[in-house]
């Protein structure tokens, strides 16, 4: 794999990738300190891809960029929900009054997160971290904060969209993008590649030294993401192997199958290596070390319990793995 560049590019500042194609990077706080974002040249303005979070630093920011631009904002595509890429979306789609892009299913997730839980109780919350086995101190600290956390860093998301959809072509400038769509970081990630330029802006979906978090969530305890990951990976490997990546963290790469080969090889080790710890029964919690060596701090718990959770998912789904709930209601884990 080869970069790009030496470093990330200052925030508030933009490098032109090729001819059409601006790279920016937004701040975030926290252990991952930055998201890139990109802008692509359409006949009438520039299309925003992604947004950063949703706070006043990120919009002080956007100002020091729409005043270094030739033409104004004339469309905002949106990758997924996350909060780092959709944050300022209607914010910025609103205020330039312009087209918003996103995939069907990503968008009215956006709008169901930002409406919270309206109200009902956390119950499923609190059963989904005990059924992983945590200690009743640390499922209080997570399920207690009530669902303002979306929203106090994402803007209103617009009440209108434009659907994108797998295999859809998007033409600015002159310039084709054709949608590609990838599951298992989130449930219908937008990916954008452009054939004449050989450029591919991969979001979350394709990430170069970090791997993109798979987790089965309190929303959807059952969830086969890390399925849907395996699946929609390979036909990236149909794109040259010397397409220029754009990812939404880390730096610009080539060596788009290497890559995709290690995300892959990656999660097979993952799955193997659990497989071999349930030789004898395991609980999720017990587990959580076979995946993550080093100490998790009650954010990252969130993200290790779910990772965990989709990956013991797969090897039930797959028959490698035989669950059940024990006395205490707890998944205990033990291979077939
Ligand atoms: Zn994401």
């Amino acid at each position: 794999m080869k970069y790009l560049f030496d470093e990330q590019v200052e925030p508030g500042q933009l490098i032109e990738i090729v001819d059409g194609v601006l790279w920016l990077t937004m701040p975030l706080p926290f252990e991952l300190d930055h998201i890139n974002l990109y802008l692509i040249r359409a006949e009438n303005g520039w299309v925003v891809v992604d947004t950063g979070l949703g706070t006043s630093k990120t919009k002080a920011l956007w100002q020091t960029i729409f005043a270094q631009l030739d033409s104004p904002i004339c469309g905002v595509i949106v990758t997924h929900l996350h909060p780092d890429h959709i944050g300022l979306a209607g914010w910025i789609a609103d205020n330039y009054n312009v087209p918003f892009y996103m995939s069907q299913t990503e968008y009215f997730t956006a709008r169901a997160f930002g409406a919270g839980r309206n109200g009902a109780t956390n119950e499923r919350d609190i059963e989904y971290y005990k059924r992983a086995g945590l200690d009743s101190t640390l499922i209080e600290q997570l399920t207690s904060g009530g669902n303002k956390g979306y929203s106090s860093v994402v803007s209103p998301v617009p009440i209108s969209y434009t659907r994108l959809k797998h295999d859809m072509q998007l033409t600015f400038g002159g310039d084709t993008w054709k949608v590609i769509i990838g599951r298992g970081h989130s449930p219908e990630h937008v990916c954008l590649f452009n054939k004449e330029k050989n450029v591919l802006i991969s979001g979350d979906h394709i990430l170069p030294i970090i791997t993109p978090n798979i987790g089965a969530y309190s929303t959807e305890p059952e969830a086969s993401t890390l399925e849907d990951y395996l699946t929609t990976l390979p036909q990236f490997k149909l794109l040259p192997e010397n397409t220029t990546v754009l990812p939404a963290h880390k730096l610009p790469f080539v060596g788009l199958h290497q890559r995709v080969d290690e995300l892959i090889c990656h999660h097979q080790e993952h799955l193997s290596a659990l497989g071999e710890a349930c030789h004898k029964p395991q609980t999720l919690v017990s587990l959580l070390p076979v995946m993550f060596k080093r100490e998790l701090s009650s954010r990252n718990m969130v993200f290790a319990v779910a990772e965990c959770m989709s990956h013991l998912n797969y090897l039930v789904v797959k028959g490698r793995l035989k669950r059940s709930l024990n006395s205490q209601g707890i998944y205990e884990y033990v291979a077939h």
